[in-house]
This record gives structure tokens, sequence and C-alpha cells, in this order.
């Protein structure tokens, strides 16, 4: 990835951005139930990011805190304006954020490398070249 290159990504009504002066870590899918709902889709795609290259938060966002399978809490980081969901942080991905790549808005974005709860996506659905994981 250049240098100097920077990555914003942002909620459907503009009111909360991100801007990230790193690479993403890795870009992954997830089919499991949760994120069915959280997104209101067939899977989310998610990009890491390291805390460290967080450039800015700016806007208002509002937090709600889950458990996860593994009884660790996932924060959602949402805009209270338009509900997008555009990070989220996990107890057990210290360090680091995983942005929503809908946010980007950005077709070019790096594809998920991997799908996690693939036993849980639609019928219909095939995410070709994705290795895909039955269960976390
Ligand atoms: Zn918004
Ligand atoms: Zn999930």
């Amino acid at each position: 990835m250049d240098d100097g290159q920077e990555w914003v990504a942002s909620c459907a009504c503009g009111g909360l951005r991100v801007t990230l002066a790193g690479p993403p870590l890795g870009v992954y899918a997830c089919c499991c139930l949760e994120c069915q709902r959280a997104t209101g889709s067939a899977f989310a795609v998610r990009a890491k990011f390291a805390e460290a290259s967080i450039a800015s938060i700016e806007g208002e966002q509002r937090q709600w805190r889950r458990g996860s399978e593994a009884g660790r809490w996932l924060e959602h980081c949402f805009c209270p304006t338009c509900g997008g969901l555009v990070f989220m942080r996990a107890e057990g991905l210290p360090g680091a954020i995983s942005v929503s790549v809908g946010c980007f808005a950005d077709p070019g974005f790096a594809a998920p490398a991997r799908a996690y709860w693939t036993s849980r996506k639609p019928g219909w659905c095939a995410l070709s070249g994705v290795g895909e994981i039955a269960r976390q």
C-alpha cells in the first residue's frame, strides 16, 4: 500500500467518520446470525486496522456491547442519527478495530481473505475465492 494513503469510512448520513492512516491488517467476512442482524444483510465484511493507525474519529457515536460465543465483549460503534455500524472493538482483539468495509464505499477495496461462520450463511450465498470457516 502507498505511503501517505488514507482510508475514510463513513456512515450513510456522513455524521460519523473514521480516518485511518495505515493499511488494513486483514479483511474478513462473518456470516454469523449476530452479524446478519447487526447489518441487516446476509453477512458482514470488515477490515481490521491497528488502533495506532486511527488518524481521527469525527462526529457523534454510540456504543452497544454484546457477548460473543467465547464469553467476551464485542462493542458496536454506530452513528446515533442514521444507525450505521461504522466500526467495532472486541475484547478478543486488543489494539485493533474492525471497520465495516461498506462504509468505505470503495468497490476496489481488498476482498475478504476468510469467511467465518459460513455454516450460517444463506443457501443462495456463494463467496467465491474466500477461505470458508464453518465455525470460528
Ligand atoms: Zn450517520
Ligand atoms: Zn459475526
